[in-house]
C-alpha cells in the first residue's frame, strides 16, 4: 500500500478511536443525567404524598374532635332525659339522639376512612423512601464510576494524541488537508476503502472502471469523484495483490 494512504488510514483510526472515548465518556454522562432526572421526579412525588399524608391527619383530627364532641352531647342528652316529664319533650330528646348517633356513626367512617388513607399514604412513602435511597446510591456508584473512567480516558487519550501527532508529521500538507476537510464535511470514513467491486464504501457509488483501475494499480492518492472521500484499496484485496 501506498505509504501516504496507510498513514491517512491510521490517522483515521487514531481519530476513531478518540472519538469512541468521547462518545463512551458522553454516554456515561447521559446515564448520570438520567439518573438525576429521576430522583428528581421521585423526589417530588414524595412532597406530594407526604403534603396528601398532612392533609388525611387534619382531617382525621378534626374528626377525632368531632367524635369526642359528639359523645359529650351525648351524655349531656341522655342526663336531661332522666330528668324529663312530658312526652313532647321526652320525643325530642330521643330524635336529638337519634340524629346525634348517626352523625357520630358518619364521623366514625370518616375517621375509619383516614386512618386507612394513612396506613395506604404511609407505605407509599416508605417504598419512595427506599427507591430515592437505591437511585442516590447508584447515582454515586455512578458519579465514581464517570470520575474513573474520565481519569482512563485521559490517559489513553494522551496516548492517542501523541501518536497522532507523530503519524501526522509523516502525512504531505495537502493529503492532510483533504482528510481534515472531508473528515469535518462528511465525518467517517474520511478516507474509505474500495470495495471488490469498485463500490466507494463511502457511498457506495461505483467509481468510473478507468478510475478504479488506476486505484488498484497504484493505490494513489485519489478522491471519490461522487463524496469526495479519500479512496484506497485494501491490502487484502486479490486484485490489489495480482496487479500491483
Ligand atoms: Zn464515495
Amino acid at each position: 500500500m501506498n505509504e501516504q494512504i496507510s498513514f491517512i488510514v491510521d490517522i483515521q483510526n487514531i481519530d476513531l478511536e478518540l472519538l469512541k472515548l468521547e462518545k463512551m465518556l458522553k454516554e456515561k454522562f447521559k446515564e448520570i443525567e438520567r439518573a438525576e432526572h429521576l430522583l428528581g421526579t421521585k423526589k417530588t412525588d414524595m412532597e406530594k404524598l407526604n403534603e396528601e399524608l398532612m392533609e388525611i391527619s387534619k382531617k382525621a383530627d378534626a374528626a377525632e374532635l368531632d367524635i369526642k364532641s359528639c359523645e359529650g352531647k351525648m351524655i349531656k342528652m341522655k342526663d336531661t332525659q332522666k330528668l324529663i316529664k312530658t312526652n313532647k319533650e321526652y320525643n325530642a330528646i330521643q330524635k336529638s339522639i337519634k340524629d346525634n348517633e348517626i352523625l357520630k356513626k358518619q364521623l366514625d367512617d370518616e375517621s375509619l376512612a383516614c386512618m386507612e388513607d394513612k396506613e395506604s399514604l404511609v407505605g407509599k412513602i416508605t417504598a419512595i423512601q427506599k427507591e430515592i435511597a437505591e437511585i442516590e446510591n447508584d447515582l454515586s456508584d455512578r458519579n465514581i464510576e464517570y470520575k474513573e473512567k474520565e481519569e482512563e480516558s485521559t490517559v489513553i487519550e494522551k496516548g492517542f494524541i501523541d501518536k497522532r501527532e507523530s503519524v501526522k508529521s509523516k502525512i504531505k500538507n495537502d493529503y492532510l488537508n483533504v482528510y481534515e476537510t472531508v473528515r469535518k464535511n462528511k465525518g467517517f470514513p474520511a478516507i474509505a476503502s474500495v470495495m471488490e467491486s469498485g463500490a466507494c464504501t463511502g457511498c457506495y457509488r461505483m467509481l468510473p472502471p478507468q478510475q478504479f483501475n488506476e486505484l488498484i494499480s497504484g493505490n494513489v492518492f485519489m478522491q471519490c469523484p461522487i463524496c469526495s472521500r479519500i479512496l484506497y484499496i485494501e491490502a487484502s484485496l486479490p486484485e490489489a495483490a495480482g496487479l500491483k
